[in-house]
């Protein structure tokens, strides 16, 4: 028997432990999504692996209603606004409205050609943000 195994749909985006993956610069103090080898703002390579915050707020949303057939429509895109400076974009369940707080939400998006589940992130609103 296999077992079946969970594993990040992309390593440089999620972890299944901490959740969204960013870097923050040590020569420019910013930060920026996901990881990547040189900073976004400065160019220096002088960067280290961070995870985002738990928690953002919404910016902005639009409804989904035509996509390429593999995805299933409709659905609502997002953009998040986190503490670190980073505005990230993705997908929300449930209702969302601007300025309100959402989580990120790991949950099992695809299956490989082994059969093991693929992992990704989206956006759920909470009725608290937690400081
Ligand atoms: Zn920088």
């Amino acid at each position: 028997m296999t077992q079946i195994e969970k594993t990040p749909l992309r390593d440089d985006v999620i972890s299944l432990e901490d959740g969204l993956l960013g870097i923050v610069c040590t020569a420019c103090r910013r930060h920026s999504f996901p990881q990547r080898l040189l900073c976004l703002h400065c160019g220096s390579d002088q960067v280290e692996n961070v995870s985002l915050p738990e928690q953002g707020r919404v910016c902005s949303w639009t409804v989904v209603r035509q996509a390429p057939e593999h995805l299933k429509t409709p659905y609502t895109l997002v953009t998040v606004d986190f503490e670190d400076g980073n505005r990230v974009l993705g997908a929300a369940e449930g209702n969302v409205r601007i300025g309100s707080p959402v989580t990120v939400e790991l949950y099992p998006k695809t299956v490989d050609e082994s059969g093991n589940s693929q992992w990704w992130y989206r956006f759920r609103e909470v009725e608290e943000f937690n400081e």
